[in-house]
């Protein structure tokens, strides 16, 4: 292990969304780099110059910004580091450790042919030539000059010792004829430039670190520590894709799952402590180890997240909910009105119980952002008897006196009420919700109440019980 502080990277190639196995690779190597008191830093891979806009980098960022896990250090573009990758190129070519082929896409194809019938890899022939067997001017790539015996050992800290024979690697292009740096030979260059200690990323890169451990050691750099983690599958245990539903980011923001509960639900996949559910982010720095990921592919299980995020959204701050609720009614168009805060941050401690997500909890406030005068449906219409009525308007005398309105002396009031009418609150609570509510889901009826305040419940009685000409 390097004997230095720990740093670690997330290096996503900017593609247009950011998957949620990248958020997961991210929050590991943040936990860890935190744990450690480490540092956690960004690379964008924006090789690929084509899909990597600026939109798609900003993607990026603005995922990171959402789950709460920025890097400790503005971040670093590869394509920009182009000059730096070509300057190692030279040295290994200085050093021996790489060479010139200049074979043509003709003999490259049948040397192709060739390995393939002898079921070993393709080999080079300039390999062993030296200078001055070839033409300047005639297009060449730079080749690793590989061990050809032996075997390479990934000592990784989630899959334990994975070992590669030599002659099964070949002599990988580290730049291409047109003189552009290949992806395994940029990472390793940024890598140890950017200080980075421990790679943690997804296992699909596993045979990658074996040719990225030869290019470290041909350049005599400290090769760094090697974490892969399992992929992470559907709930069917099948590999993730499109039809087990969300998988980007910005979906799971937009489902209304809070950054919090995104945390605690990804570092669940694939790492634990024990049987705890619900830990805090300290908790999860203080505990996680990269030695205790899992090497199983972790599974995507919605009840779990539901359940976390309903933990989340009860314990949140209400008015951070009331302006994540806000954001849901505005994208569905739904038409607010002046003091739509005050209404929400006091509805949704009343309604946050049952909800799974910011989008449940803006279905169940609905009833309390509408505009006065509410349109009944038929069916509280039908509750609204003559001496239904009569009973509410009662009712609704008795409530303007009514000194606290709190839930609890609301519901007092409403029992001594039904006491005193000598009926069941049966008899009139039905029709009293159908008013406050217009229909929509809504709490408890003092709850319902509280949402409104007094004002506005009076004057929703006012316009059901004498409705205008
Ligand atoms: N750019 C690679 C990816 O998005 C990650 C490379 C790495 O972590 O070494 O899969």
């Amino acid at each position: 292990m390097p004997d230095r502080p720990v740093v670690t990277r997330i290096a996503p190639s900017p593609t247009g969304s950011m998957h949620i196995g990248t958020a997961r690779t991210a929050l590991f190597n943040w936990l860890y780099a935190r744990h450690t008191g480490g540092k956690f830093l960004l690379r964008i891979e924006d090789t690929d110059r084509e899909r990597s806009t600026a939109q798609a980098v900003q993607v990026i960022f603005d995922g990171l910004k959402w789950l709460g896990l920025e890097a400790d250090e503005p971040p670093v573009f590869q394509a920009a580091r182009a000059d730096r990758h070509r300057e190692a190129v030279d040295e290994l070519l200085a050093r021996g450790e790489a060479y010139r082929c200049y074979m043509t896409p003709d003999e490259l194809a049948i040397e192709r042919e060739a390995a393939r019938a002898e079921g070993r890899v393709i080999r080079s022939p300039w390999r062993d030539r030296g200078a001055g067997n070839y033409d300047e001017a005639q297009p060449y790539v730079v080749r690793l000059k590989s061990p050809l015996e032996g075997e390479t050992i990934i000592e990784d800290q989630v899959k334990g010792a994975v070992r590669f024979q030599n002659k099964d690697l070949d002599d990988l292009i580290l730049l291409r004829s047109d003189g552009t740096p290949t992806y395994n030979l940029a990472v390793v260059v940024d890598d140890h430039e950017m200080g980075v200690t421990h790679v943690i990323r997804g296992d699909d890169h596993l045979n990658n670190a074996a040719r990225q451990t030869l290019i470290y050691r041909a350049l005599g750099w400290e090769v760094p520590v090697w974490a892969h983690l399992p992929l992470i599958h559907g709930p069917d245990g099948t590999k993730l894709s499109k039809r087990h539903g969300a998988q980007a980011v910005s979906e799971f923001d937009d489902m209304g799952y809070l950054p919090e509960a995104m945390r605690n639900y990804l570092a669940k996949l694939g790492w634990g402590h024990g049987d705890d559910e619900i830990f805090s982010d300290d908790q999860a720095i203080a505990w996680f180890d990269i030695k205790d990921v899992v090497s199983a592919p972790a599974r995507l299980d919605w009840d779990k997240l539901n359940h976390l995020n309903n933990h989340y959204i009860r314990k949140a701050d209400p008015a951070r909910l009331a302006k994540l609720v806000i954001g849901v009614h505005q994208s569905r168009d739904f038409p607010l009105h002046d003091g739509h805060e005050a209404i929400l941050e006091r509805t949704i401690p009343l309604v946050r119980d049952g909800a799974k997500t910011t989008l449940d909890l803006a279905d169940a406030t609905v009833f309390a952002l509408k505009r006065r005068p509410l349109e009944l449906p038929e069916k509280a219409l039908g509750l609204l008897t003559e001496e239904t009525r009569a009973r509410l308007s009662r009712l609704r005398n008795l409530l303007e006196t009514q000194p606290a309105w709190e839930v609890a002396a609301l519901e007092a009031a409403l029992r001594s009420f039904a006491e005193a009418e000598g009926v069941g609150m049966g008899k009139f609570g039905p029709a009293l919700r159908a008013v406050l509510s217009g229909g929509s889901p809504a709490p408890d009826l003092a709850g319902a109440l509280v949402s409104l305040g007094k004002e506005e419940s009076l004057g929703r009685l006012d316009d059901a019980l004498s409705p205008p000409a």
